[in-house]
């Protein structure tokens, strides 16, 4: 049975940038496991332009020099702004080629751990034993369903990472319920696909990043505002964009920063492209029934809808217990906060050597790990205590 001083689950933004930091450790045997970028080719739409902007989507290697930047220009050619999603996945694949070439794209069907080490199992049922595990396995299993669509099936209901080609339904009738960047992008990419849509939306506005995209114009008080890699409203980014101090922060300000942060907004560049598209605001489904091959629509004001199908931007519950990959007893052993897992100030669980990477640090370090922009400082960080404890994965355990 092959072992390995680290294994990293996931080749995503992160699992690729802890792959960066924790090869150039002398003598430390990692492997990645993952298809690399998988979750942006195949769980979110084509044609998708992403939100954060250009300075925030960098991955993250210890002399940060395998920045979009370089990758233009080592492919000679202009990344247009926003990035569209295409371009995006051939980055973090390029980026892959440079650091780890050789990531093994199978699944990690099981972590156990036993005598001090963990037991992984791949999807093929081959084993391999790891004194660390760094699990950067994304949102996927976090998909957010409400309980009134659960009963029906895909294709009449499908949560937004279902599918990833939207323009497959020219002449169907939509509804899109959901307010934030996924929901309404969907809802830009149905329409432009021929679909007929309508977003119906729980509260009582879209919220529209009108107000932040001014002042992001600001010059030298923008940069007051927003740190660069903008995650949250203005001010706010500041603090979150450090968070070695969000830790601190009493827990009601975490999580009103968190909330804040990661809220349902809309790009303001989605205006023009919905404008012919009805956005219904204060409206809530309150049953869903399939009738023949369509889905019937109880909404809260007593009106109905008959539609073709039920796309749900209805985002993600972080909740590790969803990780399917890990066993009952260690997840039983993981201290959790609301589904998140409580990290030391290195990424570190409850149970020593397992590592959490991505969303599920955001209940430890605040919004900045719910995007690509949190990479840096938590691979930065995880590099750097690695190096420290060397390959004996010895645990100095730092409340
Ligand atoms: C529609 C949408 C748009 C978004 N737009 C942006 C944006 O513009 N900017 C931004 O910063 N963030 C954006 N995000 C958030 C984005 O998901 C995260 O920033 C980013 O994906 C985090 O990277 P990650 O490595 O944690 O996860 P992922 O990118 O999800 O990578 C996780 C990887 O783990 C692999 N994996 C999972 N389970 C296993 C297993 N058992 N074995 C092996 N491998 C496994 C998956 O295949 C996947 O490749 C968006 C999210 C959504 C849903």
């Amino acid at each position: 049975m092959a072992k390995y001083d680290v294994v990293i689950i996931g080749a995503g933004p992160y699992g690729l940038s802890a792959a960066a930091h924790l090869q150039t450790i002398r003598r430390l045997q990692i492997r990645v496991f993952g298809e690399p970028m998988s979750f942006w080719e195949h769980q979110m739409p084509k044609g998708m332009l992403l939100r954060s902007p250009y300075a925030a989507s960098h991955l993250s290697d210890p002399a940060r020099v395998l920045s979009l930047d370089a990758y233009q220009a080592a492919n000679g050619n202009h990344l247009s702004r926003p990035i569209p999603i295409d371009r995006f996945i051939d980055y973090g694949r390029w980026f892959q080629r440079q650091t780890v070439p050789e990531t093994d794209p199978r699944k990690i069907t099981c972590v156990e751990r036993t005598a001090g080490e963990f037991r992984l199992a791949v999807e093929d049922g081959e084993e391999v034993r790891a004194r660390r595990v760094v699990v950067a396995a994304g949102i996927g299993p976090f998909a957010n369903i409400p309980a009134q669509f659960r009963h029906l099936p895909d294709p009449l209901v499908f949560h937004a990472s279902r599918r990833n080609d939207l323009s497959a339904f020219p002449g169907k009738k939509f509804a899109v319920i959901g307010a934030g960047q996924s929901a309404l992008e969907s809802a830009a990419l149905l329409h432009e696909g021929g679909a007929e849509v309508e977003v119906l939306v729980r509260g009582p506005r879209v919220h529209w990043l009108t107000r932040s995209s001014r002042l992001h114009k600001l010059g030298p008080v923008s940069r007051l505002l927003y740190a660069p890699t903008d995650v949250g409203p203005a001010g706010v980014s500041r603090i979150v964009a450090v968070p070695n101090l969000v830790r601190y922060l009493p827990r009601f300000l975490q999580n009103d920063f968190r909330i804040r942060s990661t809220g349902p907004r809309g790009a303001i560049w989605l205006v023009p492209r919905l404008q012919s598209v009805p956005i219904t605001v204060d409206r809530t489904a309150t049953s869903a029934t399939a009738v023949g091959d369509r889905v019937r629509l109880q909404l809260d004001d007593g009106s109905q809808r008959l539609v073709d199908h039920v796309l749900l931007g209805t985002g993600y519950r972080i909740d590790i217990s969803r990780y399917s990959f890990l066993s009952r007893e260690l997840l039983s052993s993981i201290r959790c906060d609301n589904g998140f897992p409580a990290l030391d100030r290195n990424f570190e669980a409850s149970v020593p050597g397992l590592h959490f990477l991505g969303a599920p640090a955001g209940w430890s370090f605040g919004p900045l790990m719910y995007f690509v922009a949190g990479a840096d400082f938590a691979t930065h960080t995880l590099g750097r205590y690695v190096a420290r404890t060397g390959k004996t994965g010895a645990t100095v355990r730092v409340p």
